[in-house]
């Protein structure tokens, strides 16, 4: 297996000569020559190397808005970078030619990036890694975050939260913004269409707000799966005793990968997004067809202070920096 020549970092050599990964709760034991579920880590002799460290497979500069960030320095854009594998197997995944597949790369080092995102431009933000989970692209992201820094850019994660705590906590000084999916709030859920588990997510969650990294979340709506009125209020009411500000985007979900049930209904969406609101300031219905829940409403007088149509803005409703252009109330987030 050809790997990059970098050693992975939070690993144990066993005493049977194996390793056992700890970056992630999957606690994967990689034997001689192969890898673990992420596919990014090999065992070479008696260290873990990795084979992901700089390799991407695409570059571009999305709105911000896409990742979804909508609380976050909304309006601008964001140089987005993605590598290969996942250690989550979702049976519904939308990205699941990078994730699951074997895609072509392409290197880059870490000073590399920062020209890139310096190329980008005054509109953009910084560095988002996304596309495929970041949290195994561990060690790269752990170097280029504190230079991104130096130059005033943002990193932002797109991830499933599925990291163990000591490792999130090193890179969490690092990171400005997280957007984490919340896939279902059942462990069942997790186990059967993931081949993974809720409460690490739940952990990571908490951690990123108790970290003071600005959090949205994402919950991809799979009908008979994870729509229940009961399963969404669980999820909402537990997000609002983390913080109330979390903002959550409720994504419709079409067929993909493995899953081939039909696409979500409209009305579904809607249902959740009364259910949600009851709990939190901020909920969003994503891959609709229509933008009827893509505005952002002032939760003190209900001012309309940041329009959407697909991924453009309209900021006229807002006031030095994140307030309610009509009443002046706070909007949380940061612009
Ligand atoms: S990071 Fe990859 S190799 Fe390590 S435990 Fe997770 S899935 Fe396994």
């Amino acid at each position: 297996m050809d790997h990059t020549g970098v050693e992975a970092a939070h690993y144990k050599i066993l005493d049977n000569g194996d390793a056992g990964c700890r970056l992630c709760p999957q606690a994967c034991i990689i034997t001689q020559g192969k890898t673990g579920k992420c596919r990014t880590r090999t065992l070479e002799g008696r260290k873990l190397r990795l084979i992901n460290y700089g390799r991407f497979t695409s570059l571009a500069v999305d709105p911000i808005e896409k990742k979804p960030l909508y609380h976050f320095h909304p309006g601008t854009a964001i140089l987005s970078i993605g590598g290969f594998g996942c250690n989550l197997r979702c049976s519904f995944c939308q990205n699941w030619s990078i994730s699951q597949a074997n895609a072509a790369t392409r290197a880059i080092t870490p000073e590399q990036l920062v020209r890139e995102a310096r190329n980008c431009g005054p509109d953009n933000t910084g560095v988002a890694f996304t596309y495929n989970e970041p949290m195994i692209w561990f060690e790269f992201i752990r170097d280029c975050a504190p230079l991104l820094k130096s130059e005033g850019f943002a990193t932002v994660l797109v991830s499933n939260g599925f990291i163990n705590p000591e490792p999130f906590a090193e890179l969490a000084p690092h990171v400005t913004a997280l957007n984490i999916d919340l896939k279902s709030f059942s462990d069942d859920f997790y186990k059967t269409y993931c081949g993974a588990r809720l409460e690490p997510v739940k952990n990571t969650i908490a951690a990123a707000v108790k970290a003071g990294i600005w959090v949205e979340i994402t919950t991809l709506i799979v009908p008979g799966l994870n729509d229940s009125d009961e399963e969404i209020e669980e999820a909402a009411s537990w997000l609002a005793s983390v913080s109330p500000d979390i903002p959550l985007h409720l994504s419709r979900y079409f067929p993909n990968f493995q899953m081939e049930r039909a696409a979500t209904p409209p009305a579904t969406m809607e249902r959740a997004h009364g259910i949600a609101k009851k709990h939190l300031n901020y909920v969003y219905l994503g891959n609709m067809s229509d933008d009827s829940h893509s505005r952002t409403l002032c939760p003190e007088c209900g001012t309309t202070v940041i329009a959407r149509s697909g991924y453009r803005t309209d900021l006229s409703g807002l006031k030095q920096g994140m307030r309610c252009a009509a009443c002046g109330a706070r909007i949380a987030g940061a612009a």
